[in-house]
């Protein structure tokens, strides 16, 4: 038994109320709630060793430097890396998008191609544009259908010896599309593709297994999964990172620096210039901790039936329609009412206390293919429930009377 009342009062915002409503959270595709487990790691991290690490010799600098570094573990673990060095703490998953695509304009020239998806947040988008005006290499893209799913025909005729990188979301941010990774990480390893996974929307739900996957750099942000805002990991596998450049030069990442030449830190430090969010990757550790407590199967279970329940009750509001209507879907739900904008809708919702999106959801190409502005996206997670979702339909049941 899921109990969702015990686990919502983990979280102190979910009894805040948003004009005079108790507040119904569903934007959880964009940054999710913090359980009071994790904001009590933050408040003990500046009340007690708040400290900058790695090179201190004092007590503080060094328990600061133990539990950052055991967080960078926690990180490992949970993604089944080979190797601790195979993490890298960033800032989110846009920088580790952008840290490898810096670190392939060294290796691409004009006679390489890279494949994107059609379904991709613009973070993993316009970083290999600007690789792909670097260097030369032409960047093709495969197509989505009107369920919102990749077309895998298509990606395999696509596909070819010219193939160099292949970047693809492990779920779409817009739709909820779980994408068939396993055989794109495959199939792009026969002709000598390295892969990227973007995890950022698949991380709250999924547990991935990099090893299992067999995947070369995996990118995800903390604040999706109960953690802070402000760092994330990347992992790669431990001969890309050392084939890649450093991404930003400074201090932590160098081995010795003279005016000559500076020769650069070992993994994982040659790609964490500066000193880190330390408080930030602490409190990662601490929000997966916090999920694995909770389990990601239970929580796949809870929030499918939340998902279900939700796509069969706005199915029966006439002149809605869902977009992204895969089998394969994490707990989000991405719609329209006919003639009705999306902001319109957000905002008689948001009167009523309940937090949906509105907009392109930072994936335009995915708007353009529907020819809509944008959606209502509601999202959700382990701590919403059956009732807050009955107030959503009753909202937007409102919302239709008083717009249409
Ligand atoms: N990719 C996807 C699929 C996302 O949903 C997001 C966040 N909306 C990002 C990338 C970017 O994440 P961040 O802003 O945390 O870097």
């Amino acid at each position: 038994m899921f109990d969702v009342q015990r686990i919502r009062q983990d979280f102190p915002i979910l009894s805040r109320k948003v004009n005079n409503k108790p507040l119904i959270y569903f934007d959880n595709a964009a940054t999710s709630q913090t359980p009071k487990q994790v904001i009590d790691a933050i408040v003990d991290y500046y009340s007690n060793y708040n400290a900058n690490i790695h090179r201190g010799v004092h007590s503080l600098s060094q328990e600061a430097t133990d539990k950052y570094e055991e967080a960078r573990l926690k990180i490992k673990d949970h993604f089944n890396a080979k190797h601790s060095h195979e993490i890298i703490l960033t800032s989110g998953t846009t920088h580790g998008i952008n840290l490898v695509a810096h670190g392939f304009g060294s290796i691409l020239n004009s006679n390489d191609e890279v494949l994107v998806s059609a379904l991709e947040h613009h973070s993993n988008i316009v970083p290999w544009q600007m690789l792909c005006e670097a260097t030369g290499a032409k960047l093709k893209v495969i197509p989505m259908n009107n369920e919102g799913e990749l077309v895998m025909t298509e990606f395999d005729k696509l596909i070819s010896n010219k193939t160099k990188l292949v970047f693809v979301n492990h779920v779409s941010n817009a739709l909820g599309t779980i994408n068939p990774i396993s055989y794109i990480i495959a199939e792009s390893h026969k002709v000598g593709a390295a892969v990227l996974i973007d995890g950022a929307q698949a991380c709250p739900h999924i547990k991935p297994d990099v090893q299992n996957l067999n995947v070369d750099f995996y990118v995800a942000s903390a604040h999706k999964m109960c953690g802070p805002t402000g760092v994330g990991m990347l992992y790669g596998k431990e001969e890309w990172l050392r084939k890649l450049p450093p991404y930003q030069g400074g201090g932590e990442m160098i081995a010795e620096v003279t005016f000559e030449k500076t020769t650069y830190a070992d993994l994982p430090h040659k790609f964490e210039a500066g000193t880190p969010n330390i408080c930030g990757g602490i409190a990662f550790g601490a929000a997966l901790d916090y999920m694995n407590t909770i389990g990601f199967d239970a929580i796949a279970n809870y929030e499918h039936q939340l998902l279900k329940y939700a796509t069969k009750k706005l199915k029966e509001i006439e002149g809605l329609k869902i977009y992204g209507i895969s089998a394969q879907k994490t707990a989000v739900v991405s719609f329209n009412l006919e003639g009705i904008h999306p902001y319109d809708i957000g905002t008689i919702l948001d009167k009523m206390g309940i937090a949906v999106r509105t907009g392109h959801h930072c994936a335009q190409p995915i708007m353009d293919f529907f020819k809509i502005p944008g959606t209502v996206r509601a999202s959700f997670s382990f701590y919403n429930t059956i009732e807050e979702i009955d107030c959503l339909i009753d909202g937007v049941m409102k919302a239709k009377d008083m717009l249409s």
